[in-house]
């Protein structure tokens, strides 16, 4: 399974887009690490793990070929997750010309929630007009596991929003397993049970709140229970890999500072470009 990070910001980016505070300055002067674009991971280069804002970005940046994705699994229906302008793109032909016999695809599957699926029903009416051809909309269901591009994936309950049904996900190939933990405060023990036994190669956990208490967003503290629930329940041993991501300026500190604090509990800060294989 290879895991391609091509965002590891928050909501407002980092630097935030209109901020001058004293974290977002030093983070624009360090560069490299410290500037995290809105949080999107690319899976085996065909699936796309949420619609950044800066899809277009990162698409220059990273020498995406976008024509390629197969499926794109959205986590909830925040803009910085789900971009809808950025999705119809890819519905329009005259905005966009793929080549099917060198790897694009015809159709591409967009899996979500019920407040997604309305989105993505209002892109199509704004934007599509006739030409929907291009994208389909399949609503999944908490706990029940659905195939994508050849891996399989089960929407677990988030804890990040109380008017809307939010995922995480179990993300399994091939014998390895990934559970990708944003954006989510302490998720519920009914989680825990779904996932009793199960043993996951990686743990992707939101850090927006960095050395804060989590409120929305897990920081340090809550990700660190994370992993203690995650051993409780054996799902984690000392192979298992931990990775931080959708870090925002609001704790004060830069990817480097944080990451320092982040390596004495064992676990990675996730960058712009990561690139993992499992
Ligand atoms: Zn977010
Ligand atoms: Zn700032």
């Amino acid at each position: 399974m290879k895991l391609h990070y091509l965002g590891t910001g928050a909501s407002e980016g980092f630097p935030a887009v209109y901020c001058e505070c004293d974290v977002c300055e030093r983070a624009l002067q360090s560069g490299g690490n410290n500037i995290k674009r809105r949080s999107s991971v690319l899976i085996n280069d065909r699936i796309l793990m949420d619609v950044s804002p800066d899809l277009y970005m990162q698409k220059l940046k990273f020498g995406l070929q976008l024509a390629r994705v197969e499926s794109v699994v959205v986590t909830h229906a925040d803009e910085d997750h789900f971009d809808v302008f950025s999705l119809m793109l890819r519905g329009k032909p005259n905005y966009c010309t793929i080549h099917y016999d060198r790897g694009g695809t015809r159709q591409v599957q967009v899996y979500g929630n019920q407040t997604v699926e309305s989105l993505f029903y209002w892109g199509v009416k704004k934007k599509l007009r006739g030409y929907q051809e291009q994208l389909a909309y399949q609503r999944v269901e908490p706990f029940r596991a659905f195939e994508a591009s050849g891996m399989v994936f089960t929407p677990l309950i988030a804890n990040h929003r109380v008017d809307e049904l939010c995922y995480i996900y179990m993300i399994e190939q091939g014998g390895k397993r990934v559970l990708y933990a944003n954006d989510t405060d302490a998720i519920e023990e009914r989680n825990y049970e779904a996932i009793r036994g199960l043993h996951f190669d990686l743990v992707s956990m939101d850090c927006a709140r960095g050395i804060l208490p989590g409120d929305g967003h897990m920081g340090l503290a809550e990700n660190v229970e994370m992993k203690r629930k995650l051993e409780q329940y054996g799902c984690v041993n000392e192979n298992t890999r931990y990775l931080l991501t959708h870090i925002s300026h609001m704790c004060g500190m830069t990817h480097d500072e944080l990451a320092i604090e982040a390596g004495k509990y064992g676990f990675e800060l996730a960058y712009d470009g990561l690139i993992l294989e499992l």
